[in-house]
């Protein structure tokens, strides 16, 4: 290409660039706004309360800018099957810009929230406000704030007519924040993912770029022994007593867990372990009575995996531990497994996106991996995507007066308008 060309494609580029970013800075009351409307729609997961009318406002909001964009329900025998009712019908929703590029990038993010009751600044979790800065909200920095930057930067660049580098699929899925196996999960299964990256929209922010996150598995032990009068206990099976030896072996295998050799080694050089949290919740039985021999006990365990350790191999250990302990009926069962997953701070997809976060930040970026999990499992283990996390910095996630900054809001849409424009090329 001949020296001239180039020059004018170059500055016809960061042209295009310009008025993207302004157009975004221009219209922060639009992102507030929309912000707002999503914090409105009651999505409280558990039990997934208005899922339909929230894909329906979202797929409202993608026909508005010109998004082809499709919602799926799940069918309810397969709601059935994993929620126990088909009560609350799950939707997930699809949206695909295809700019005729090699190469797709696939955005996700959840619309459910968790629950909030308390005393919210503005009366109420789903009653949004702004303080200063700070939009107030549930869901407003997990992740409906998210939502929003994500569809301002595909607002942005249609408007200017900027051309993305890659075609752009989002999803906008259910269920995340009880495991999303109907949302994130589902469509993955159902082949309805087409891309050749993921970006999930949580799990680091900022200056930060998410590689990974820790895998979990939740386990539920049960020990049935029999009751006896507390007189004569030679009669009973002491289900308690049982539990506190089957408790010994697990702390035996948890100190072990502090070995070297387990240890995984993170971006930032610092070293984590896999951990083992036993007894967040336990229980006797109905018939307890202190002049009674237990007849009862549960109690549950939370392991969490460093990357390089696999949910099968980690079930079994914990298995063997508790068979160790010589104990009475016992059965274990298994209401979460999420494997961890990683994408190298060297691949060309977190390369890239550090680089649009620092073109807008104007500051270094870093990688992290959360020891909290996303959906990311997902797209990266089970899709085989290579994917990253990035999204709005919340506070007070989860908690009352949940909130995000209304800057960080507009400067996550730059970011992602950013990427989509650079796209995954060094330049
Ligand atoms: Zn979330």
């Amino acid at each position: 290409m001949p020296h001239n060309d180039q020059g004018d494609h170059v500055l016809n580029e960061s042209r295009v660039k310009a008025r993207v970013h302004q157009y975004i800075e221009k219209h922060q009351e639009q992102l507030i706004g929309c912000t707002q409307a999503l914090v409105r729609v009651d999505t409280v997961n558990p039990p997934g309360r208005n899922y339909r009318a929230m894909t329906d406002a979202l797929l409202a909001h993608c026909q508005g800018l010109d998004l082809p964009a499709k919602v799926h329900r799940v069918p309810d025998q397969q709601v059935r099957r994993v929620l126990g009712s088909d009560e609350f019908p799950r939707y997930n929703l699809i949206a695909r810009w295809d700019a005729g590029r090699p190469q797709t990038v696939h955005f996700n993010a959840h619309y459910d929230v968790v629950p909030g009751a308390g005393p919210w600044k503005f009366g109420g979790p789903f009653a949004p406000g702004l303080s200063g800065d700070a939009l107030y909200g549930r869901g407003s920095g997990d992740m409906k704030g998210a939502i929003a930057a994500l569809l301002m930067a595909v607002e942005a660049l249609k408007a200017t007519g900027a051309e993305p580098a890659f075609n752009v699929e989002c999803s906008f899925t259910a269920d995340e924040e009880t495991g999303g196996q109907l949302g994130s999960g589902w469509i993955v299964k159902e082949g309805l993912v087409n891309a050749d990256f993921a970006v999930v929209c949580e799990g680091a922010a900022g200056t930060q770029v998410g590689c990974g996150h820790n895998g979990v598995l939740w386990l539920e032990v049960e020990l049935t022994g029999k009751a006896a009068h507390a007189s004569s206990p030679e009669q009973g099976v002491n289900a308690f007593e049982a539990m506190a030896s089957v408790v010994q072996q697990l702390q035996a295998y948890k100190r072990k867990l502090n070995a070297p050799q387990r240890c995984y080694v993170d971006f930032d050089g610092r070293s984590r372990n896999p951990t083992l949290n036993i007894g967040g919740a336990f229980s006797g039985g109905e018939g307890d009575k202190i002049n009674t021999v237990p007849a009862y006990a549960r109690f549950s365990l939370d392991r969490r995996l460093v990357p390089g350790e696999q949910l099968a191999a980690v079930e079994r250990e914990l298995r063997r531990a508790i068979e160790r302990a010589a104990a009475p009926p016992c059965r274990v069962a298994a209401p979460l497994q999420i494997e961890p997953c990683v994408v190298a701070a060297e691949h060309a997809l977190p390369q890239a996106f550090a680089r649009a976060v620092q073109a807008v930040r104007r500051r270094a970026a870093g990688y992290r991996l959360s020891s909290g999990f996303t959906d990311l499992h997902y797209f990266a283990v089970d899709g085989g995507l290579p994917g990253i996390g990035y999204g709005v910095k919340g506070e007070r996630i989860h908690g009352v007066d949940e909130r995000v900054r209304v800057r960080d809001l507009v400067l996550t849409a730059r970011t992602y308008a950013e990427f989509m424009l650079r796209g995954l090329e060094v330049h």
